[in-house]
């Protein structure tokens, strides 16, 4: 299972759910899959899409909040778990798509391709709803049976990149129609 399969069975399972994905080739891909106004791409700040997704789901409690993660994004900037599992925001759930390496530059290995475990450091950081999803049929299932909660989603998947454009919005353009789906109650 690569990358590109796991964002399109997350799309399909979901209604109205923001998005918010991490940057480089995830963010591509989720935008060749499905554009969509409830989705906000990273154009830079690595490794801040949890922490972002954080702050988006407290400020906007009566919204879901979908964080795609990665591991090399994850991995450096691991504090963001602790903050999220201690304040539990019941209308977050972080999805790491974890193909052990750093896939936007080259496919780099990270340490999960070693010994770095996500699920267990996802344990240690305090979150209580931790999934592992490990076939891509269950996908779909699995993230429909969540219901309101504070999760952690390790899905753990093959190297590579799948092969589509760049996302043709302008940054300002990608503010205003979040800012403007984010304000409506
Ligand atoms: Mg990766």
């Amino acid at each position: 299972m690569k990358r590109y399969d796991v964002i399109k069975k997350i799309v399909q399972s979901l209604d109205d759910e923001i998005i918010i994905c991490n940057l480089g080739a995830p963010s591509r891909e989720l935008y060749n899959i499905k554009d969509r106004n409830e989705n906000f791409y990273m154009l830079g700040s690595m490794g801040l899409v949890s922490s972002i997704s954080f702050g988006v789901a407290i400020s906007k409690p009566n919204k879901r909040v979908i964080c795609i993660d990665g591991d090399g994004s994850l991995l450096m900037n691991l504090g963001s778990l602790c903050t999220i599992a201690n304040n539990h925001p019941q209308n977050l759930t972080v999805i790491t798509i974890d193909n052990s390496s750093y896939g936007s530059t080259g496919d780099q290995k990270t340490y999960t391709s070693n010994k770095t475990n996500l699920e267990v450091i996802a344990k240690g950081a305090g979150f209580e709803s931790i999934i592992v999803i490990k076939k891509v049929e269950d996908i779909i299932p699995r993230l429909k049976n969540l219901g309101v909660g504070c999760h952690f989603v390790l899905i753990k998947v093959d190297p590579g990149n799948a092969q589509v454009e760049n996302v043709p919005l302008l940054p300002e353009e990608l503010k205003e129609r979040f800012m403007k789906v984010i304000s409506r109650e």
